[in-house]
């Protein structure tokens, strides 16, 4: 039986975001979280397209020692702000064993980043407990590397996991990563989990996260994650591969008609 996660959303009616259901999520939010002006900026307009839940990184896994790094707990903090706002439910990256209750008192989603997917005591620490969590594809994992990984989280009893395909590594150079859209149906072969779709690190190119995006919905993606900054020129992180505002103005209601076309 597939399995559909729950999440809490006030924002939504009866309060729950199903994840896996017939409806196809929207996740959406900055690549991190910045400021506070820059967050509810992003926050609001993306609810008001129609966004349940809103991403935003406080803890960065930054390829450079010297990029930005994510402002941590404050980040956390201005997070539960906007979902207090919005009602919006948060999902944001933990990167460390230590940091996983710390984390929890914040998110609604727990996030494992593509470095992370074979991290397996904070694969195990997510798994103790009950919160949703996020699963991304290793940049280079195959989809049994993938699957047996998210099965850590399984095994320690909580089933509340989402694989999501973020793009993988590969000889092309015009594109970030290398998004791999089979994953969507194979992985409905495969597993009963929920498959989510990250266009934006998949392809690390603004002009395309929309035809991406589209793609993995036609392609089954039961949920979407997607950056979006206020103005992505002048994002601290991943500014090129973040939406505008109007650009996510324009997708939604394309990601409805692809959705209700299949
Ligand atoms: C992110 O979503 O913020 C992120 C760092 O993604 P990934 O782990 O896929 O690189």
């Amino acid at each position: 039986e597939d399995t559909i996660v729950e999440v809490p959303s006030a924002c939504v009616e009866g309060g729950i975001v199903r994840i896996g259901g017939k409806e196809v999520v929207m996740m959406a939010g900055p690549c991190t979280v910045e400021t506070e002006k820059q967050l509810m900026t992003t926050a609001a307009a993306v609810r008001k397209e129609g966004a349940v839940i809103l991403r935003g990184g406080a803890f960065k896994p930054s390829t450079s020692p010297y990029g930005f790094r994510g402002l941590g707990e404050e980040g956390l903090k201005l997070l539960a702000k906007a979902r207090d706002e919005f009602g919006m439910a948060i999902i944001t990256e933990v990167m460390t064993p230590s940091d996983v209750a710390m984390v929890c008192e914040y998110a609604d989603i727990l996030q494992i980043g593509t470095r992370n997917m074979q991290n397996y005591m904070l694969l195990d620490e997510v798994g103790r407990t009950r919160k949703p969590v996020v699963i991304k594809r290793g940049m280079s994992a195959t989809f049994e590397e993938w699957l047996l990984a998210a099965e850590y989280i399984l095994s320690q009893g909580n089933r509340n996991v989402i694989l999501c395909e973020r793009g993988i590594r590969t000889f092309e150079k015009a594109t970030r990563n290398t998004m791999d859209i089979s994953a969507f149906p194979l992985l409905k072969r495969l597993s009963h989990l929920p498959v989510l779709s990250d266009p934006s690190q998949g392809t690390g190119r603004r002009d395309i996260v929309g035809p991406l995006s589209l793609a993995s919905v036609a392609a089954g993606a039961d949920a979407l994650l997607v950056e979006v900054h206020p103005n992505p020129d002048e994002a601290l992180k991943d500014g090129a591969q973040s939406i505008t505002i109007p650009q996510f103005r324009e997708l939604m209601p394309q990601l409805h008609a692809v959705a209700g076309a299949i």
